[in-house]
């Protein structure tokens, strides 16, 4: 099984970088707040260019 992407609701400022990056993944669940809808939704690489991106690193792999 792949690793699983977590986001930190408490930390996500909104920006929809993720949810641009990675849809297949993220989606936003309010104006100023992203989910995560399918953590094996992309691949590995994909994932983590929208955690590279993310401005407030708060999606990381739950390991
Ligand atoms: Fe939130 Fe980070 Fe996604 Fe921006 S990139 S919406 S701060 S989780």
């Amino acid at each position: 099984m792949s690793r699983k992407p977590v986001l930190d609701q408490s930390v996500c400022i909104g920006c929809e970088t993720c949810t641009r990056i990675c849809p297949e993944v993220f989606h936003m669940v309010s104006e100023h707040l992203a989910g995560i809808h399918d953590p094996h939704g992309a691949s590995e690489e994909k994932i983590e260019e929208a955690m590279d991106n993310c401005p407030v690193a708060c999606i990381n792999w739950d390991d």
